[in-house]
């Protein structure tokens, strides 16, 4: 059953529009990535959808879990359990790593138990009491999508996960992400850059070129076409 679907998206700023159409739909249970090169449109079409203040939705249709997401406020949005990791990894900067999650668990009516997310991130349990301002990139990252999950999500966006990541910790990203998807059922739309951390983890992806999407290919195809890497993704 679909999940998050998106029909005809257009959108943009005020220096000129950057998406075209897009539309993606994504069943529930299901890790897809979106792909595409520097500006194609991937954070804008995540912004977008979860109704955060900047793009503009200029004409398409959004429907998350029967709701339509363009009559929503984006504070809402979580409620629905729909959540986002943003690119910036957003947390508070002079909040615990304990008071950034639970002040995300305060945004819902149904959190989970936050002694059940650090048993999911020990990584973080271990650190309850330091200061987010004080973490390494890798930490950031994890606390952000502990934020995300605290809130019991049916589905997280998460944009660009492993950016700038050491490599070991690219890989306790991915197990998280396999986590999240196996274990607690919830729906994955992954923006990435890197496209082995995308081949590793999602079982279908779309690619973004331009504002539209030209093609949604699966993991098999993505690793044997090498043209169409060359072509949309440049590696
Ligand atoms: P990247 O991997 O570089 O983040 P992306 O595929 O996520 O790329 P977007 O960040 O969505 O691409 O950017 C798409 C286009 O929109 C780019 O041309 C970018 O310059 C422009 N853009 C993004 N954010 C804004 C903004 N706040 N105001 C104006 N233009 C923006």
């Amino acid at each position: 059953m679909t999940l998050l679907e998106v029909d005809g998206l257009e959108a943009g700023y005020d220096t000129g529009q950057v998406l075209f159409g897009v539309d993606l739909a994504i069943e529930r249970d299901e890790v897809v990535s979106l792909l595409g090169r520097n500006g194609a449109g991937k954070t804008t079409t995540m912004n977008a959808i979860v109704g955060a203040d900047l793009p503009h939705v200029r004409g398409g249709s959004i429907t998350f879990d029967g709701t339509d997401l363009r009559k929503k406020q984006s504070y809402q949005i979580p409620k629905l359990g729909l959540t986002l990791v943003p690119e910036s990894r957003r947390c508070f900067d002079d909040l615990t790593v304990e008071e950034n999650i639970r002040l995300a668990a305060n945004h819902v009516d149904d959190p989970l138990d936050i002694e059940t997310v650090f048993e999911q991130f020990p990584e973080l349990a271990k650190m309850r009491t330091r200061l987010s301002k004080n973490m390494s990139g890798g930490e950031k990252q994890m606390l952000a999508i502990a934020r995300s999950l605290v809130a019991n999500p049916k589905m997280i966006l998460l944009d660009e996960p492993c950016e700038g990541l050491a490599p070991y910790i690219v890989r306790r990203i991915e197990s998280i992400i396999q986590e999240i998807s196996q274990k607690q059922n919830v729906t994955v739309l992954l923006v990435e850059q890197n496209v082995a951390v995308a081949m590793a983890v999602a079982d279908r992806h779309y690619i973004l070129d331009e504002g539209h999407i030209v093609d949604e290919v699966t993991t098999e195809r993505l690793r044997t076409d090498e043209e169409l890497r060359q072509e949309y993704l440049g590696v």
